[in-house]
C-alpha cells in the first residue's frame, strides 16, 4: 500500500477474510474487516460520508460545528474526520455511556455533553431531541442526523458494495447484516439489487430487538433488553429496508459473546460485540445450507473496548452469560 497523506484516505478498503478454521458447513464465510479503519468500525465510512455530503450541499462551512446524538462509533468516526478537516464536534452522550468511550470521544477533540438516560423521545432532556434542539439554536451547526440521512446508506452503496463485488469477483450468494441505523443494509441491497439481484440478505439480530418479528410477521411489539452494542431496535430504522431481507436470526447475548471469543480463539480477529450476533447467524445459516454457498458478514468494529466486559470471564459470570465448556475442556471448570 502507498503512502498516504491523512489518516482520513484509509478509511475503507477493508480486508476480506476466508474464515478456514470455524465450521461453516458446505459454505465459504468471508469476514470484511470493518474493525481495521481508523477509527475502529465500519461507521468511520458513513461519518465521512456524511460530512462530504453537508460540505457538497454548503449546509457544512470551513471551520463549522457538526452535531450528533451518540456514544457509539458513529461519534469516533466523526471525532476522528471533524479534527482532521478542521470542524468543531459536539456530541450529545446519554450519561449511561461508559466512561471510557466518553473520554476517547475527548481525546479525540470532540465536545461531549452530557443528558440524561432515563427519558424517552419527546422529552427535551432525550439525547436526540436535544442534539437537535442545539443544532438548530447553534449558529452555522449541520446536525448529522444518522438515522434520516441519506449519505449514511450512500456510503454503503458506493463504497462497501463495490469493495466487495471487487473483492469476491461478483460471487456472493448471501449477505448477514445486523441494523443499527439500517444504513449498512439499505445502502448494501441497493448495491447489490442493481448488480447480482440473486444475492440474499439475512438479518442477524439480538433477541429482545424487534427488527426480526417485522422481517418474519410484518410486525412487532414491545422490545426486550440485549447487551450486545450497536445493533437491535425498538422501531423500525426507515432506512434499513427490511422488506427486502429474506430470513432473520435470533442470536442471544450469550451465543453472540461466545462466538465473538471463538473467533478471535480459532481465527485470531479481535471483533466487537454485534460482529458476535453476525458471525453466529452467518454460521447457522451457513450451516444449513445443503449446497455450497459464499456468504459475506462482517466485523462491524474492534473488540478493544469490550476487554472488560465480553472478553472478561469475570465479567461474564456476573451477567450469567459464561456458556458451559466443550465436552472434554476442563480448564474453565478448574478456573
Ligand atoms: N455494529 C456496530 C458495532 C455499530 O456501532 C453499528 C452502528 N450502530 C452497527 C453494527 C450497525 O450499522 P448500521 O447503523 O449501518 O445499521
Amino acid at each position: 500500500m502507498a503512502i498516504v497523506n491523512d489518516v482520513v484516505a484509509l478509511i475503507g478498503n477493508t480486508p476480506l477474510l476466508r474464515l478456514s478454521k470455524l465450521d461453516t458447513g458446505p459454505c465459504e464465510l468471508l469476514l470484511k474487516l470493518e474493525n481495521q479503519n481508523p477509527g475502529g468500525s465500519i461507521k468511520d465510512r458513513v461519518a465521512l460520508s456524511m460530512i462530504e455530503d453537508a460540505e457538497r450541499r454548503g449546509v457544512l462551512k470551513p471551520g463549522g460545528t457538526i452535531i450528533e446524538a451518540t456514544a457509539g462509533n458513529t461519534g469516533l468516526g466523526l471525532a476522528l474526520i471533524a479534527a482532521q478537516k478542521g470542524y468543531q464536534l459536539i456530541l450529545v452522550v446519554p450519561d449511561k455511556m461508559s466512561r471510557d468511550k466518553i473520554f476517547h470521544l475527548r481525546a479525540l477533540g470532540a465536545r461531549v455533553l452530557l443528558t440524561r438516560s432515563d427519558v424517552n423521545k419527546g422529552h427535551p432532556a432525550y439525547y436526540q431531541d436535544y442534539a437537535r434542539r442545539l443544532a438548530a439554536e447553534t449558529p452555522g451547526a449541520f446536525y448529522i442526523d444518522q438515522f434520516s440521512n441519506p449519505a449514511n446508506a450512500l456510503a454503503h452503496l458506493t463504497t462497501t458494495g463495490p469493495e466487495l463485488t471487487a473483492q469476491s469477483e461478483g460471487a456472493i450468494d448471501a449477505v448477514v447484516v445486523g441494523v443499527g441505523s439500517g444504513g449498512t443494509l439499505g445502502g448494501l441491497q441497493a448495491w447489490f439489487n442493481e448488480v447480482s439481484p440473486h444475492t440474499e440478505f439475512i438479518l442477524a439480530d439480538p433477541d429482545g430487538s424487534v427488527l426480526a418479528d417485522q422481517v418474519e410477521h410484518g410486525k412487532y411489539g414491545d422490545a426486550g433488553a440485549w447487551r450486545v452494542e450497536g445493533i437491535g431496535e425498538d422501531f423500525i430504522p426507515p432506512l434499513a429496508r427490511l422488506e427486502g431481507v429474506r430470513r432473520a436470526y435470533r442470536i442471544s447475548d450469550a451465543e453472540a459473546f461466545a462466538t465473538v471469543r471463538e473467533l478471535l480463539k480459532m481465527e485470531g480477529i479481535l471483533a466487537g460485540s454485534s460482529t458476535g450476533t453476525l458471525l453466529a447467524a452467518a454460521l447457522r445459516y451457513c450451516r444449513a445450507q445443503t449446497t455450497p454457498k459464499r456468504v459475506v458478514t462482517f466485523a462491524c468494529d474492534s473488540g478493544n473496548k469490550y476487554l472488560s466486559k465480553m472478553f472478561n470471564d469475570d465479567w461474564l459470570r456476573q451477567q450469567g452469560l459464561l456458556t458451559p465448556p466443550q465436552t472434554g475442556d476442563l480448564r474453565d471448570l478448574i478456573a
